[in-house]
């Protein structure tokens, strides 16, 4: 018998239980084609048919741009971090400068890599506060002639999001805005020709680990350093409908099935209006007991990753034992904030969210 549990894990998460049921029905015939979506060659009209899909309708339900291109990649949030600047400081005399914005353990790790290839701009941190809010945008030093601004709008192990696309055309010679929306792609509607470059690792709101999405606007393209990899080479990887290299073929196919199952749910503006109120209800419940915390400005909380605190940490262990044993999986904290953390992306149903905050009501009762 199949047991399914509330996952809340941070990535890889949680997926739409429709998705998987009808990847397990195609799984060993897809379509008629006696094949499974694995074993088919990229090049095959089967595999084109469901790459032309997912690419549709992902410009379709984030409504990107003709002037923008869409890539299937490997490598991850990660490999991005270091494939961005590889791709976009070749645009600037050397040694280029790239402005970051710190908000968190993502963007500090991509200012880490980023200063292996170019010169890098900290114009604002919340590292004092401990991460505990954005940067106002009106504290930012941004560089006159940044190659590029390099923010990470949701932070998912410090638990704070962007509520708004930042400005930065004005103060630095029109740089292109680059984002890593690895966690919280697809939970919002987001207005693209405000970015030059986004880009996400698959597997927190999308679908498998392996695919990593790439937004990017045309004229950024054609610009990768000499030494930047082939296979990484945006131009090269968008001139070849992502397949300059095998790509991910059967991630690719199940982010398309997560694709159809947004469409069917009314698209993001839906998703949105759901995770606000999955989230509300979750930060709503934490805000009214001094029995759990959660510490991150409120206009700065993340919709997808909630992290909290036990007011009494020696009853941690007694809490993740008593979660799981209700089916509530993956709610310890990353090690880097300690405590507590729910990760509610797009494919954890209220119910999940509702069968949380019941536990957390009794646990309080049972200890508090
Ligand atoms: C998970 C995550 C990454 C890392 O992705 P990998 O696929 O492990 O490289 C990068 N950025 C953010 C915001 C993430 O949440």
């Amino acid at each position: 018998m199949t047991r399914r549990v509330y996952n809340f894990s941070a990535g890889p998460a949680v997926l739409p239980e429709e998705v998987l049921q009808q990847a397990a029905a195609e799984m060993l015939d897809w379509h008629g084609s006696g094949m499974s979506v694995m074993e088919m060659s990229h090049r095959g009209k089967e595999f084109i048919s469901i790459y032309e899909a997912a690419e549709r309708d992902l410009r379709e339900l984030l409504a990107v741009p003709s002037n923008y291109r869409i890539l299937f990649m490997q490598g991850g949030g990660i490999g991005e971090n270091a494939i961005v600047p590889l791709n976009l400081i070749g645009r600037k005399p050397q040694p280029a400068v790239v402005d970051f914005v710190h908000t968190g353990s993502w963007s500090g790790k991509s200012i880490k890599e980023a200063k292996k290839y170019c010169k890098v701009n900290v114009a604002a941190s919340s590292e004092e506060v401990k991460f505990k809010a954005i940067p106002p945008r009106d504290s930012w030093k941004l560089s006159k002639d940044a190659a590029y601004v390099h923010i990470c709008t949701n932070e998912t192990i410090d638990g704070v999001e962007f509520q708004y696309t930042p400005d930065v055309a004005v103060d630095t010679g029109n740089a292109p805005l680059v984002a890593d929306m690895s966690s919280h792609i697809l939970s919002r509607p987001v207005d693209v020709s405000k970015y030059g470059v986004i880009f996400a690792g698959a597997q927190k709101n999308i679908g498998p680990a392996g695919v990593t999405l790439v937004l990017v606007r045309d004229d950024l393209l054609g610009h990768a350093l000499p030494i930047c990899p082939s296979a990484f080479d945006w131009k090269l990887v968008a001139d070849n409908n992502s397949m300059y290299n095998t790509p991910p073929t059967y991630g690719i196919y199940i982010a398309g099935l997560v694709f159809q199952w947004l469409k069917k749910q009314g698209g993001v503006a839906a998703m949105e209006r759901r995770n606000v109120e999955k989230a509300t209800l979750l930060y709503d419940y934490l805000d009214s007991t001094d029995f759990y915390s959660n510490n991150i400005a409120k206009e700065s909380r993340s919709r997808m990753n909630v992290p909290f605190f036990l007011g009494d940490e020696s009853l941690n262990d007694t809490f993740l034992a008593e979660a799981k044993a209700r089916g509530l999986l993956q709610l310890k904290g990353h090690k880097s904030v300690g405590g507590m953390r729910a990760s509610i992306y797009n494919a954890m149903p209220m119910e999940g969210v509702q069968a949380l905050i019941d536990f957390l009501k009794e646990f309080e009762k049972k200890y508090g």
